[in-house]
């Protein structure tokens, strides 16, 4: 599944090929995604030019100058690919877009994505967006609202980090590497955390996901593929599906500690290293 620093390169590929220019024709060719793809949608934006590209969460927002705005969800497998000119079908494209620089497809095998538009305006108030918590990179997001927002919270705080209502756009795999930079365990009481440990915590999130952006950024054509489709990238992980093996960070001695350990919290696989985190 696509996590934050994947849709972020994704959104900054497309924006780099196709840029601000004309949606000349969407087809789309199966409308029933995670929710259905409106049937006006095709209507009302082709002939509107693409004025601003944005990733909220997990969503890329294509704003038009028609006041309307595109909004884009990967899903599970969802992928995108760009070429300069038409390129052959395959299964699973459901979504064409035609512009004035070149075409977008989107194939989704899972169709776990959704794709819809609403008034740009009223962005902030679609119910996608308006119970989402702060973004990870935004300013507001201090020791003192995280603080805030875990005082009465009594999972642990790897679940808290998923939660979408209080930081928004942190995946499963970067839930586990964040508490792990921090060195703190992912099945400690949410509100246990200090505001020294809360503040620890925002840093480690914003540098590993900063980490991968700049990662995923670098090698971008790496991960373009022969058919021109956007592949997700492999990240440097330390903790992450990593049982057993020794941490990086660490003189842990695997022959004594097992190494990285692997939990379930929420039904999620967790990782962490019982020697460095505590
Ligand atoms: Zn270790």
């Amino acid at each position: 599944m696509p996590e934050l620093p994947e849709v972020e390169t994704i959104k900054t590929a497309i924006e780099k090929s196709i840029g601000k220019t004309n949606i000349i024709k969407v087809s789309i060719n199966n409308k029933n995604l995670r929710e259905k793809i409106p049937d006006d949608l095709a209507t009302k934006v082709q002939g509107a030019g693409i004025i601003r590209y944005r990733r909220r969460a997990k969503y890329i927002i294509i704003s038009l100058d028609n006041g309307l705005s595109l909004i884009w969800h990967l899903g599970m497998s969802g992928r995108v690919k760009i070429s300069e000119s038409m390129p052959p079908l395959v299964k699973h494209d459901h979504i064409v877009i035609e512009t004035g620089n070149g075409v977008i497809v989107y194939n989704d095998a899972r169709r776990f994505g959704l794709f819809t538009y609403c008034s740009t305006e009223n962005l902030e108030q679609h119910r996608f967006f308006c119970k989402m918590g702060i973004e990870p990179f935004d300013e507001n997001l201090t020791p003192a609202y995280l603080a805030e927002k875990l005082k009465n919270k009594k999972v642990p705080i790897k679940i808290a980090l998923l939660d979408q209502n209080i930081i928004t756009g942190i995946g499963n795999i970067y839930a586990s590497e964040a508490l792990y930079l921090a060195g703190i365990l992912p099945d400690r009481t949410a509100a246990s955390l200090s505001a020294g440990e809360c503040g620890k915590l925002i840093e480690s999130v914003i540098s590993v996901l900063k980490q991968a952006i700049a990662a995923g950024g670098s090698t971008l054509k790496d991960y373009q593929k022969p058919d021109g489709s956007l592949g997700y990238f492999q990240n440097m992980h330390c903790v992450y599906n990593k049982t057993g093996q020794k941490c990086p960070h660490c003189n842990c001695n695997v022959n004594r500690t097992g190494g990285i350990r692997k939990t379930v919290l929420g039904g999620r696989s967790t990782f962490f290293c019982p020697v460095r985190q505590k």
